[in-house]
């Protein structure tokens, strides 16, 4: 048999435990080159004026790859790291190194979807694999077909419920050898200070795994979630789960561990239950594809907002007439993160009060968010728009009664924004004359 080189395109599924599409590749050829292209343009949107990728998760992904690179050094492998599109690397790849066979995981995102096709499509000599690695359940798994994709969660949950989640497999314990010579790469050397909450990498998913289902906190996890601040209130695994330095399997593995030692209650499943709507994300986006990015979403009709570069800078930025939102957004420009609570806040005022078209403030969103992940972002905001899968239509969220609930000593706000928000929301009328400055807004929560 002749000499078979592939390429292993790395995603998201940077990691070596439960990496079936890594393992598959590695059984296939003698040589094998491993590929991750960081291409900081990447156009997975249109809205130009915010970047694809920010400071938070860009230094999360470069720890993440400096992890996975020293993981492959100790199987005498190294990895490929590129600033530019994989739609410009691999031509290259394929002509210099003659490859043979072109794998990878399967990926939600419609813009690599798309050069995965583009690429299929230009040589159709070459085989193209992808496995099923960023879901608890592969496609084949599912008791539908993808056209008959449930049109709630409820549903989606009901029978996702019922099926068995395969355990997670070993770590390769050997990798063909690379045809090339390992190659420089040096991180951007991005400082965020003291403001990191995660770092990233798989050895920093699993020890956090571990730490959290060493402590009794999935016990209360239910009655903690909503909480604005905080590491302990979450199980705060998305930063890992985005970027796949930790799998979704592994996660419910440990899961299914702390309940058979420690115990099952009402929070442990609630784990799990969260978990299933991040897979129902993920097979709404493979769904709906490019309709995840539209502004009527997967309705047949517009929302009935705008764009409105004022309110939408002072959203960014926190300086609108909502304390809460203004300290969620602070949390999230100092932190990269923000809790799921504070998200749907937010993303209901920039909806409903601000009256803005919701796909910037999901494009602002994938550039701030440590844990940003196509589908799960895209997804929640096209839910909270109206145009997705939410039954009820509309969801606005009363601000002032929901700081009651989660902020009723306004420690949160105090901490983060200072509880001194801007007193108008536009400077100018609806004919663009300067409006007078407003008076006060004592008590307006
Ligand atoms: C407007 C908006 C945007 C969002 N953008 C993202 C995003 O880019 N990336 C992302 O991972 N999550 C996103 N979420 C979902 C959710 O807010 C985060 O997953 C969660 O806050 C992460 O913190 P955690 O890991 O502590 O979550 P936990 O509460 O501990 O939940 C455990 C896991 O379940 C999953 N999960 C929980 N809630 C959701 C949900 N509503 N949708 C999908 N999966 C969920 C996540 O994988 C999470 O890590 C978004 C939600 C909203 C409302």
């Amino acid at each position: 048999m002749s000499h078979r080189v592939g390429l292993f395109l790395f995603q998201n599924d940077l990691r070596f435990d439960d990496n079936p599409a890594l393992v598959k590749a590695a059984a296939e050829v003698d040589e094998l080159i491993c590929l991750f292209c960081l291409d900081s343009k990447q156009p997975s949107t249109s809205f130009r004026s915010v970047s694809h990728l920010g400071p938070f998760r860009q230094r999360f992904i470069e720890q993440s790859l400096m992890d996975l690179s020293t993981q492959l050094n100790k199987l005498s492998q190294h990895l490929i790291i590129k600033a530019e599109s994989p739609l410009d690397v691999i031509p290259q790849l394929i002509t210099q190194y003659n490859v043979i066979k072109i794998s990878c995981s399967e990926n939600t995102g419609f813009y690599e979807n798309h050069v995965w096709h583009l690429l299929r499509s230009r040589y159709p000599m070459i085989t193209f694999t992808r496995t099923s690695s960023h879901t608890l359940f592969t496609q084949d798994e599912l008791p539908f077909e993808l056209g008959e994709f449930p049109d709630s969660f409820s549903k989606f949950r009901k029978m996702a419920e019922r099926l068995s989640i395969k355990s997670p497999i070993a770590p390769p314990k050997q990798l063909p050898p690379s045809p090339m010579a390992p190659k420089q790469w040096k991180p951007s050397g991005i400082k965020i200070g003291q403001s990191a909450l995660f770092n990233g990498g798989e050895q920093e998913g699993l020890a956090h795994l571990k730490r959290y289902f060493g402590s009794y906190l999935a016990s209360s996890y239910k009655q903690t979630r909503n909480g604005l601040d905080g590491m302990d209130c979450s199980t705060k695994f998305s930063p890992w789960l985005a970027n796949g330095s930790l799998s979704a399997r592994r996660i419910v593995h440990s899961l299914n561990a702390y309940e058979q030692e420690v115990e099952a209650n009402d929070s442990t499943y609630w784990i799990y239950f969260e978990l299933l709507w991040r897979e129902y994300f993920q097979w709404y986006a493979h769904r709906y594809g490019k309709k995840l990015f539209t502004f009527s979403g997967i309705k047949t009709s517009n929302p009935n907002t705008s764009f409105y570069p004022e309110r939408f800078q002072k959203w960014c930025s926190g300086n609108t007439p909502y304390p809460i939102v203004n300290a969620c957004m602070k949390q999230l420009n100092s932190t990269g993160y923000m809790s799921n609570r504070g998200r749907q806040l937010v993303a209901s005022c920039f909806i409903h009060e601000l009256a803005l078209d919701w796909r910037y403030g999901a494009a602002y969103m994938e550039q701030q968010l440590v844990d940003y992940d196509t589908a799960s972002n895209w997804g929640n905001w096209q839910y909270l728009a109206g145009v997705g899968s939410d039954p009820r239509g509309h969801r606005r969220f009363d601000l002032a009664k929901q700081t009651r609930i989660y902020d009723p000593e306004l420690e949160f706000i105090e901490r983060w924004a200072s509880n001194h928000p801007t007193l108008e929301l536009d400077s100018v009328d609806a004919a663009d004359w300067p409006k007078p400055p407003a008076v006060s807004v004592q008590g307006h929560f």
